[in-house]
């Protein structure tokens, strides 16, 4: 690891104007993706700006829509009685990400803008364009097994990480954003970036924006809803597809749904065909398959990943059935 300066931040403004005055210094909240990453020489912040001591770690309802703070932790999310009555498929995300321990540390904010799992990433001593802009994808000829069958670019087939950013966008999530300009808003489908030619630009994010948290409508069908992930081992393991799904039902006919799908995909993907096929369908297999075909419509692999878009299509189902089923 280079050495770095730290300092701790104890507002949103002495955090921004920390951080405005070194180029390439980062925020550290749990520090579980940040120090991995700096001890691999992935990542050399020459400052880290500590914003753990920010008043950003509330749960609270807020016009029409539940708000959480950036720095709350993804055990108090899973845990929190308004998560739970009203997304259930974040309390599910969330349990399902990495470990209880990790869990405890890791926050909203940090999960959201983790960086890829690609091992090449990790890897500085091989070539990666999200890593070093214009050297080359490892990952295009290389060991592809896990990385991203929707979304992907020449330069790029990092799959997206969070589990969380999946539940989000499934639901309409807003993130909230503090920068040296004042405050924002935006979209989490606006949120991530396809990698296109520019893979090392992974967000909306202005440099040293900070995210102050996300909030979540309440939608009233959101009570209906799942997670389903499917990964090589039970526990302690990032997607290899996952699908978050809530559905209206009446009766035995879908009236609404929506869909995103994590572990395929360079951003959380969406699914809004899937969800347009499903308005107004008989909820049954039928209809989720024509669905989950159309959800996964456009997939491409790279050999080893080719097995993602069966796997896609068949954890959607699942997810789907699950739902109806609740
Ligand atoms: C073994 C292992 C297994 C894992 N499995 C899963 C899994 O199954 N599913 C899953 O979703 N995740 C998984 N993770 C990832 C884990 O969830 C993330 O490491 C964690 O959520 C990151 O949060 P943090 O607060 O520790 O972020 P940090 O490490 O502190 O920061 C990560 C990045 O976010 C930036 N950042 C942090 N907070 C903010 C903010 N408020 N505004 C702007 N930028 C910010 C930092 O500058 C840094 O670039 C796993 C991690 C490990 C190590
Ligand atoms: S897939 Fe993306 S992250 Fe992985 S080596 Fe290629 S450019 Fe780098």
């Amino acid at each position: 690891m280079k050495p770095f300066t730290y300092v701790r931040a104890q507002s949103p403004p002495t955090a921004l104007s920390a951080a405005g005055r070194e180029s390439g210094a980062r925020y550290i909240a749990g520090g579980t993706n940040l120090l991995d990453l700096m001890k691999l020489e992935v990542e050399s912040p020459p400052l880290l700006v500590d914003i753990n001591p920010l008043a950003l770690r509330g749960i609270e309802a807020r016009a029409g829509a539940l708000y959480i703070g950036a720095l709350a932790r993804l055990t108090d999310v899973a845990g929190n009685a308004q998560v739970r009555r009203n997304f259930p498929l974040v309390a599910i995300a969330l349990e399902e990400s990495a470990s209880p321990q990790l869990r405890n540390m890791a926050t909203i904010g940090g999960n959201l803008m983790q960086r890829t799992r690609c091992a090449y990433f990790r890897d500085v001593a091989t070539p990666c364009n999200k890593r070093r802009p214009g050297s080359g994808c490892g990952a295009l000829d290389g060991e592809n097994r896990r990385q991203a069958v929707l979304g992907t670019s020449p330069h790029c087939i990092a799959v997206s990480p969070s589990d969380l950013a999946v539940a989000l966008a499934a639901l309409d999530a807003t993130v909230h954003l503090s920068g040296s300009n004042g405050d924002r808003e935006i979209e989490l489908a606006d949120f991530y970036r396809l990698p296109g030619d520019t893979p090392q630009i992974e967000t909306a994010l202005e440099p040293h924006e900070l995210i102050a948290g996300v909030s979540l409508p309440l939608l009233p069908f959101a009570s209906r809803s799942t997670y389903v992930k499917v990964r090589d081992r039970a526990q302690y393991d990032f997607a290899l597809a996952s699908a978050a799904v809530a559905v209206d039902l009446r009766g035995t006919t879908i009236r609404e749904a929506r869909i995103a799908l994590g572990g395929v995909g360079t951003i959380p993907w969406r699914c809004a065909q899937a969800e347009r096929l499903l308005a107004g369908a008989p909820a049954d297999r039928e209809s989720f398959e024509r669905a989950a075909q159309a959800a996964m419509s456009g997939a491409g692999g790279r050999g080893a990943n080719d097995y993602k878009i069966p796997l896609g299509r068949r954890t959607l189902i699942r997810a789907l059935e699950s739902a109806v089923a609740l």
